[in-house]
């Protein structure tokens, strides 16, 4: 949700070079994986991630991904990304952090899945972050639960939120940017709302846009 370019800066260069060489080779026709990774507080459920999983394969299969749940990750690594005054994680640094984890496992892309509540500066909040330079990308369950808006519990509704926001993440990831159709999961998200309003795939012209990106479709 937060333009990658002010990523991109801070990530240094050496990180871009090393990733344009990687960038070169990524149209190859070869099995491509996207990892998911449970960073965890308190409780990230299993059955959200599967469902996460079935619909990015679902949709990713396609350009020859498969997709993979990692066993959970303690938050404590991350604690340097907590805002005590705001009681929220900073998003980059989960990013950065994941980008390495992402090398180490020789994969295309990391989708941090937590539970914790991210920001962003000039932000109040965020529900997702990504950058397609690191490969990685990072959602919060916490603004998705319907609980969180005094809502009783709905683990359906909780499933579609994560996957939506799931697929616009690794949309920019993979080079996507906004899109003004409100249907479209590329459609920025400024509140539930939003999210609720959009479909969980991208339009037409998004989609076409990814096969360009990712080089080639089935
Ligand atoms: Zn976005
Ligand atoms: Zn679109």
């Amino acid at each position: 949700m937060v333009p990658a370019e002010s990523l991109v800066k801070k990530s240094g260069k050496s990180i871009a070079t090393a990733l344009a060489s990687e960038n070169a080779t990524i149209k190859e026709k070869r099995p491509r994986k996207i990892v998911i990774i449970p960073i965890v507080a308190k409780s990230v459920e299993y059955e959200v991630l599967k469902a996460i999983g079935a619909h990015i394969e679902d949709f990713y299969s396609k350009f020859n991904f498969s997709t993979k749940i990692i066993p959970k990750i303690s938050i404590r690594p991350f604690l340097e990304a907590y805002n005590e005054f705001r009681g929220q994680f900073l998003g980059r640094v989960f990013l950065y952090r994941l980008a390495t984890i992402r090398v180490n496992l020789k994969v295309e892309a990391v989708l941090g899945v937590t539970d914790v509540d991210l920001y962003e500066s000039g932000l109040n909040f965020i529900f997702g972050l990504a950058n397609p330079y690191l490969g990685s990308a990072i959602i919060s369950l916490h603004r998705l639960k319907p609980e969180f808006y005094g809502n009783d519990e709905d683990d359906e509704l909780l499933k579609e939120r994560a996957i939506k926001e799931a697929m616009h993440e690794l949309g920019h990831v993979f080079g996507l940017e906004h899109c003004k159709d409100i249907k479209c999961v590329m459609h920025f998200s400024n509140s539930i709302a939003d999210t609720d309003l959009k479909g969980k795939n991208y339009c037409e012209r998004c989609e076409k846009e990814l096969e360009q990106k990712l080089g080639w479709a089935k």
